[in-house]
């Protein structure tokens, strides 16, 4: 039988009813790689009871992030935003002393129209600690976005390295004065030479909130090919965001940043490289690849360490091969899961996805479908903005070997006899690098065995259609 292949990936867009987390669950693990931040969410209870519900156990560790709880009196404006806020930055500051305050404006903010952003700068000074504003409401945004509302606020504070390079420049030219004063006429010419290279010093910064294992990975891979990796956004201190300006070149390593890319491009002035994200062997290999090659650096060794991470999953791809897989969407991962999943040998119906950026994943959607004609594999549709009811019943049409969908439908779905993956766990386990492609078929194929030892039950659909 013979596949027709569609060469161009189609789009649609349905009415965005759909289940996703709220941005503002972002806190729960940018809090944790921000070692010296703190969180304050100015919301009302709907976002508290949402945080405390979504983010389970971690509540009870003390986290270092908080409901700033609206009340009446704020939302009729008769008590005092500033007055109120400050108070709470204050007991802040004397509590846990942070490096920095991030305030998340939700959808209440919004609606009310409190003016953080213009607050944040005036209490700043008074009480002497940086604050960061982040829209990260549920009005504009899906879950994995309220990581680049944070970013792209955050890439303003980052430091200057036009600025930095001229203090550089200054302080080597007066310990080139100093050491050179007994000869007065031969000083300058050898030094300039070094102030020009350093000026025209070329450095890369990533962006993308990553567990710092793996964003430790990723750098080691980059340093095997000789290329530094100068600086993360986010760092593991506030303290220590990465020197930006217009001789920095800035790559993402996670699909939905595309605010925060475009900050640095326009605002910043960086330079940035557009790749395949690294989630899966394929698209590490790729994501490297782009990066050596806009350093002029050819790669070396990725096709064999690629070759021996798909050896090392053969028992998951004998698993996964040939079974279909549909995406409802919720994280904006999708893209290049879905493409890994395809290298796999698997068929992808659907791929559901909040919001695409096709500018910002050009690059990952080209290697999508490479990947889709290499494998002799339809290009699935890509639905932005998905219709979770219509969804149900494509997927009844469907009958997928899994979907890939948040808590909402998974119980449901298993009880009609489809297999289902939380999607939510995507976001929080490790995926990116060569290593932890391991883990990513961990988590789909953990349905799949889990049916296997079932097997013999007979219980496979348990609910009466009435
Ligand atoms: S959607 Fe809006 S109201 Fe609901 S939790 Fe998020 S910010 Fe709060």
């Amino acid at each position: 039988m013979s596949i027709k292949i569609s060469e161009t990936p189609t789009f649609e867009c349905e009415t965005g009813n759909y289940h996703t987390f709220c941005p503002i669950s972002c806190v729960a693990w940018l809090y944790q790689k921000i070692e010296d931040s703190f969180f304050l969410v100015v919301g009302t209870k709907t976002c508290g009871y949402f945080l405390q519900n979504a983010l389970g156990v971690m509540i009870f560790a003390e986290p270092r992030y908080a409901m700033a709880e609206l009340e009446e009196g704020d939302i009729s404006a008769q008590l005092n935003d500033y007055q109120e806020l400050k108070r709470l930055c204050l007991q802040i500051k004397k509590d846990r002393n942070p490096s920095v305050i991030i305030w998340i404006g939700t959808c209440t903010t919004e609606i009310i129209k409190m003016d953080l952003e213009g607050m944040a700068p005036k209490l700043e000074n008074e009480i002497g600690i940086p604050i960061i504003v982040a829209r990260a409401n549920g009005l504009d945004y899906a879950f994995t976005q309220g990581e680049d509302t944070v970013l792209a606020a955050m890439a303003h504070r980052c430091p200057e390295q036009e600025n930095l390079i001229g203090n550089q420049q200054r302080n080597d030219k007066k310990s080139i004065e100093k050491l050179f004063s007994f000869l007065p006429i031969e000083t300058d010419k050898r030094p300039k030479q070094s102030i020009i290279n350093k000026k025209n010093r070329i450095s890369l910064v990533l962006f993308g909130s990553l567990p710092s294992t793996v964003a430790s990975q990723l750098s080691l891979e980059l340093n095997r090919q000789s290329i530094n990796v100068s600086g993360w956004l986010p760092a593991q201190r506030y303290t220590d965001l990465p020197i930006l300006g217009n001789n920095v070149y800035v790559c993402g390593v996670n699909p939905f940043l595309s605010r925060t890319a475009t900050t640095l491009m326009r605002r910043r002035k960086c330079k940035l490289i557009g790749a395949p994200f690294p989630i899966g062997p394929d698209g590490t290999r790729a994501w490297i690849e782009e990066i050596c090659s806009v350093f002029g650096i050819e790669a070396q060794g990725l096709a064999e360490r690629e070759q021996q991470i798909w050896e090392s999953l053969r028992n998951y791809l004998n698993l996964v091969h040939g079974k279909s897989v549909f995406f409802m969407g919720d994280n904006l991962l999708e893209i290049s899961l879905a493409r890994f999943l395809i290298r796999c040998g698997m068929i992808v119906y659907e791929i559901g996805i909040p919001y695409m950026d096709k500018r910002y994943q050009a690059a990952e959607l080209t290697f999508l479908q490479a990947t889709c004609k290499k494998m002799c594999i339809p290009m699935p549709r890509i639905v932005e903005k998905p219709d979770n009811y219509n969804q149900i019943q494509r997927m009844r049409e469907l009958q997928p070997d899994l979907a890939i969908t948040g808590m909402a439908h998974a119980n449901p779905l298993e009880a009609r006899g489809i297999n289902t993956k939380w999607s939510v766990e995507f976001t929080f386990a490790q995926i990116h690098g060569f290593t932890n492609a391991k883990d990513v078929l961990e988590l789909v194929t953990r349905p799949l065995r889990r049916n296997n030892n079932l097997e013999n039950l007979g219980w496979t659909d348990l609910v009466r259609e009435g």
